[in-house]
C-alpha cells in the first residue's frame, strides 16, 4: 500500500508492506503481488510486500494463483501508464529532491 509518513516535519509518500505493515525503503527488497486470473478489463487489487516471507505469506493469504513484479518495474509501468515520462518525470524528481532537501 502507499501511505504518507510524517517525518522530520515533512509528509512523504512511502510504500508500506501489506503483509507486515513496515515501510519498504528499498525497491530491491519489495515486490507487487496480485492474483493473475481475471476477465478482460477487470481491475484487481495489488499488494506491495517485502520479498521473502512477506510475499509468501501474502500469496497464502490471497489463496489464489498470483503473479509478482519487481517494485522498480511496477513503479516504472505505473509511470508509463499514467503518461509520466521524460520531462514530467525529470521535473517531478527535481521537485521531490528539493522538497527532501528542505530542513524544517
Ligand atoms: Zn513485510
Amino acid at each position: 500500500m502507499i501511505r504518507i509518513q510524517y517525518k522530520r516535519g515533512k509528509y512523504c509518500p512511502v510504500f508500506v508492506c501489506d503483509q507486515c505493515g513496515k515501510p519498504i525503503t528499498d525497491h530491491a527488497s519489495g515486490i507487487e503481488v496480485a492474483p493473475i486470473q481475471a476477465a478482460e478489463g477487470e481491475l484487481l487489487a495489488c499488494y506491495h510486500v517485502h520479498q521473502g516471507t512477506c510475499d509468501e505469506a501474502m500469496e497464502r493469504r490471497l489463496g489464489a494463483v498470483c503473479g509478482w513484479e519487481d517494485l522498480g518495474v511496477h513503479v516504472a509501468r505505473l509511470l508509463h501508464n499514467t503518461k509520466i515520462n521524460g520531462k514530467v518525470l525529470r521535473d517531478s524528481l527535481h521537485r521531490a529532491q528539493l522538497l527532501d532537501s528542505i530542513t524544517l
